[in-house]
């Protein structure tokens, strides 16, 4: 087993990922910027590399100073954690060239799966189910003739795409032009390609994905789905396992189709295949090879810790258990806690005044914050996640909302508050909800704002 191992992420997943290792009686290090000097993350790890400035570009995406840092500490191996350089096919490849290993799927696997036309081709290939779409787009009148093939509403979609960015859709013709420039201008911000290309739009889905576990020797299982509908500008926030959408059979159904796709193509590591679900039918979106923000839901019903199958996995171990082994037990919620006003979302960074968290059976809080830390400005603004388990969806929900209760946030406006709205609304507490239903709540919500003012 590794010795030790180089933790290149800041927050709350860099404690989980150092819960972990200290479990498995690996020492780890930690890096950090400048801005994080006092950061949990840095005083639960065994060594502390200071790797740059407060900016993202000059600490978390520094591959060089982080692969020093690794080489100095005298580290065997680098998680990435998610977000910053975890679906990073170049920074996997420096890794394994220094001689470390990446605890994560191979670059080869890494870059075929970042990229959505690509991961689309092998997705038909593999036999899982996706929507009607095109090939990379290359003018206006292209992706005009693909909308009509395709058929009315389309999404345009960014090949390297991610965190919901250079994605805009069109109802009619009128709006092909529009929605092709638009994301193929937020691309080149944000990712190294403009390629887009064109799927159906679907109007009502479910986003459910499933989470896997596959070993170098071919064994593969699956953990079930999780439920991501509650989203904001495509972004989750709030998740459940499992989705009271799916029956056994439908669940049992893409599951096995999931695991048999990926023994086709040979992948290992933890990893996470995203759909679309409306009507019944199962659409493919992507798959993200690295840990998921909202993996604990899955550890609360499996009992399966997934960090460290992660790592064992990386360092060739086989998985010692086979689908039949895997019970799942009851349901769980996260919700995930952003230091953001709740009406505007707009971040708010400071100091934490007053930090209670909830406890008691089946409560579990994943979060770097300490009464008296400042929250920087420069990064996510998730500061804390509350996962909650019970034996049934019901009990989960009352247990969800007395956790909320109790849980203290002072100095900082959090979205505490729209966590308790939504779970209390009658749609949440019915299961009947799509991606789109939280924009609409939001909506109504911040017209009862205004009328009450
Ligand atoms: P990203 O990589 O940016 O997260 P995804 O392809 O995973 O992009 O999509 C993120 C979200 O965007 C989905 O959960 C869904 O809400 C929405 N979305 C993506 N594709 C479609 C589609 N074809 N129809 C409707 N909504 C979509």
């Amino acid at each position: 087993m590794f010795e030790k191992v180089l933790i290149a992420n800041r927050g709350e997943v860099a404690l989980r990922i150092n819960r972990a290792c200290h479990e498995m009686g690996i020492k780890t290090v930690a890096v950090h910027s400048t801005a994080d000097k006092d950061a949990m993350h840095v005083r639960l790890a065994d060594e502390a590399v200071c790797i740059g400035g407060p900016q993202s570009k000059d600490s978390y995406l520094n591959k060089t100073a982080i692969i020093s840092a690794a080489i100095v500490t005298g580290a065997d191996a680098i998680h990435p954690g998610y977000g910053f350089l975890s679906e990073n096919a170049d920074f996997a490849e420096m890794v394994i060239k220094h001689g470390l290993t990446f605890i994560g799927p191979t670059p080869e696997q890494m870059r075929l799966m970042g990229d959505k036309i690509a991961s689309k081709k092998m997705a038909i290939e593999s036999g899982l189910p996706v929507t009607k779409g095109s090939p990379a787009l290359e003018s206006v009148e292209e992706a005009k003739k693909w909308a009509k093939e395709i058929g009315y509403p389309v999404i345009i979609k960014a090949k390297d795409g991610g965190g919901g960015k250079g994605m805009k859709t069109a109802f009619n013709e009128d709006e092909v032009e529009s929605a092709f420039t638009m994301a193929k201008a937020e691309a080149k911000a944000s990712f190294t390609s403009d390629v887009v290309f064109m799927e159906k739009y679907l109007q009502k889905p479910r986003h459910i994905e499933i989470q896997i576990l596959a070993d170098m020797h071919g064994n593969v299982v699956h953990l079930g789905e999780r439920d991501c509908s509650i989203q904001r500008k495509h972004q989750k926030l709030i998740e459940e396992t499992p989705s009271p959408a799916l029956n056994k059979e439908k669940r049992d159904e893409i599951c096995s189709i999931v695991c048999s796709a990926i023994k086709k193509i040979g992948y290992y590591g933890a990893g996470t295949l995203e759909f679309l679900f409306e009507d019944g039918e199962f659409y493919f979106l992507e798959m993200n090879t690295r840990l998921q923000v909202e993996h604990p839901i899955t550890e609360a019903v499996t009992d399966i810790d997934i960090v460290r199958e992660q790592i064992k996995i990386a360092n060739g171990a086989k998985l010692g258990y086979t689908q039949d082994d895997i019970k799942f037990h009851g349901s769980a919620i996260e919700c995930r806690i952003n230091a953001e006003d709740p009406f505007t979302f707009a971040p708010n960074p400071g100091k934490i005044a007053e930090w209670h968290v909830p406890g008691g059976l089946g409560v579990r809080v994943d979060s770097e914050v300490y009464s008296g830390y400042r929250i920087p400005p420069f990064y996510d603004s998730m500061i804390a996640k509350l996962i909650v388990r019970g034996t049934s969806r019901s009990a989960t929900l009352l247990r969800l909302k007395r956790a909320l209760r109790e849980f203290v946030i002072g100095g900082v406006t959090t979205t505490l508050p729209l966590h308790e709205e939504i779970i209390s609304s009658p749609e949440f507490v019915d299961g009947i909800y799509n991606i789109h239903w939280l924009e609409k709540f939001l909506e109504k919500r911040q017209d009862k704002n205004n009328d009450n003012k």
